[in-house]
């Protein structure tokens, strides 16, 4: 019954550019085949530096002739809103292409792109509210006024995991401040941000205020990060690519907003409501099968609970529906790739022959009449903090639990990782979680619950899980330049 949901022919995909939608002038396509089904969803244009260059240009030549980035704040909300509007109406669509596309089930692409249309609303309401500031004490013949401008051409980069919320959470607050765009999507998951293209230009989006270039980190993400004419560069995906974005952009000292990798300590103390611990490990340790920067990976339970807490996450991890990701029913669905898959598995092997014990799962999974790319929920326990499962962001449905004695052994577990994306708290007493957030080498704290979120909190990575922020009065001012302007006032007068 599910393959007959199935497309008879994949989406064309082409790039938008000064308003147009064009092939690449070489002809150039690249073909996404459905990681549950294995069927061809997409054949998206395949850019190069011609397409890059244009969609630059396009960019630059918008925002200098200011029809937008000059425009009132209430213009740009009315149009904001507008977009919204479309996504919800077209939410059932979006969902359906970004499930063929990702392999996640259709439950959870449903609430990201609800989740995605509440960003554009709220940052309508950021482009009403948007100020500077004025200063009327610095003497009887001076004012000072702080001005916020939009910072200019801004490159917006995505990875595949999260495709229509993640330029969500950058190009409504990129398009508030006044600024224009060019973006570029995952190779792996074009399909829905090409859907937001027409639905932009059915709103009616001035040409060149925003360009979609299709293709891959090589050769257009490059040129992206390092084209003289942009003045901003916003990326979300891996830490090794972030690292490189900011070294490309660094020769012309462009911004960097970056938000990578997370290896997300869930913290449990021996007074924590363990049933609804173990609900919360079991969802965020699962959700978008486990590739997801906010992964809640690495369990560090107190050593007295740490028998009856894994014991508990094992029970509700059996019982995980996973499969089909066009069902409903569906929990857990495909793995994005062969070649992450092997990833995966590969981490779970090297922690086995380390020491470590699969408590639950261990194995990828052929699931019947679909492809064979899935993998089991998994949890390895007995792991020890040097080994890479314990370190390294393994982007898979595997919990890792970590064991500790009392509270310096678990924040220094807790921030022994590169990363410092998110963390997590679970105990009855406010004063441990408090003393716990405080002391968290983290973006984000989860207290007593897990992968919240809120339009108007702030997101971000410590260390080397980013720099900058999305969301909240954060995510607009990242793309707001602040001018001072010194007024000498009533020097003329006699
Ligand atoms: P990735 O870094 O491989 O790719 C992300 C994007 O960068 C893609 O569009 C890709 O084409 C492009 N790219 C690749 N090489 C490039 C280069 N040299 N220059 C410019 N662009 C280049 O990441 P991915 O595999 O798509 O996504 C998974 C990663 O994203 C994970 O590490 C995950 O933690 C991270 N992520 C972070 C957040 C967050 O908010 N912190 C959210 C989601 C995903």
């Amino acid at each position: 019954a599910t393959n007959a949901a199935l497309p008879d022919a994949p989406k064309r995909l082409q790039h938008w550019i000064g308003g147009g939608w064009v092939d690449s002038a070489d002809g150039a396509t690249s073909e996404r085949r459905s990681p549950a089904h294995g069927v061809p969803v997409s054949v998206a244009a395949k850019g190069g530096a011609a397409e890059a260059g244009a969609a630059i240009a396009a960019a630059r030549a918008a925002f200098d002739a200011g029809h937008w980035s000059r425009s009132s704040g209430k213009d740009r909300a009315t149009l904001l809103l507008k977009v919204a509007d479309l996504i919800d109406r077209d939410r059932d669509a979006i969902a359906r292409q970004e499930v063929l596309e990702s392999g996640k089930p259709i439950t959870q692409a449903l609430a990201e792109i609800e989740g995605a249309a509440d960003l554009w609303r709220y940052a309508a309401a950021l482009a009403r509210t948007m100020h500077g500031d004025s200063h009327n004490s610095l003497g009887p013949d001076m004012l000072g006024l702080v001005l916020k401008e939009p910072i200019g051409v801004v490159s917006l980069i995505t990875p595949w995991n999260f495709p229509f919320l993640i330029i969500s959470q950058k190009l409504p607050f990129a398009l508030a401040a006044g600024c224009t765009a060019v973006v570029k999507p995952s190779e792996l998951t074009p399909g829905t941000t090409v859907m937001l293209g027409h639905l932009l230009q059915e709103a009616g989006l001035p040409a060149g205020v925003c360009n979609i270039v299709l293709g891959y980190g090589d050769p257009v993400g490059e040129i992206l990060s390092s084209d003289p004419r942009i003045d901003m560069v916003s990326f979300t995906g891996s830490t090794g690519v972030g690292k490189r974005i900011s070294a490309a952009a660094s020769a012309t000292l462009k911004k960097v907003s970056l938000e990578l990798g997370g290896k997300n300590p869930q913290v449990v103390f021996p007074d924590a409501d363990l049933d609804a611990a173990a609900d919360a490990i079991a969802f965020g340790v699962y959700f978008n099968a486990g590739e997801c920067c906010n992964s809640g990976s690495r369990i560090i339970v107190h050593e007295d609970v740490a028998e009856a807490l894994v014991a508990k996450v094992a029970a509700l991890s059996r019982r995980v529906p996973f499969g089909e990701p066009l069902d409903p029913r569906t929990q857990v669905g495909a793995i994005i790739s062969p070649e992450h898959l092997a990833k995966i598995d590969g981490y779970v092997r090297g922690a086995v022959a380390a020491g470590a014990r699969v408590a639950l799962g261990g194995a990828a999974l052929e699931v019947g009449g679909l492809g064979a790319q899935f993998y089991q929920p998994t949890i390895v326990t007995g792991v020890t903090p040097d080994m890479p499962i314990a370190r390294e962001e393994v982007f898979g449905p595997v919990l890792s639990v970590l064991t500790f004695r009392d509270f310096d052994e678990a924040i220094a577990l807790a921030n022994g990782a590169a990363y410092g994306l998110s963390a997590g708290v679970w105990s009855r007493d406010v004063s441990t979680c408090l003393d716990f957030a405080r002391r968290v080498q983290a973006g984000t704290v989860w207290t007593n619950t897990w992968m919240d979120g809120f339009a108007e909190l702030p997101f971000g990575g410590f260390k080397e899980s980013g720099q900058g922020r999305e969301l909240g009065r954060y995510g607009l001012e990242e793309f707001l330049e602040v001018k001072t302007v010194q007024m000498r006032i009533g020097a003329t007068r006699g």
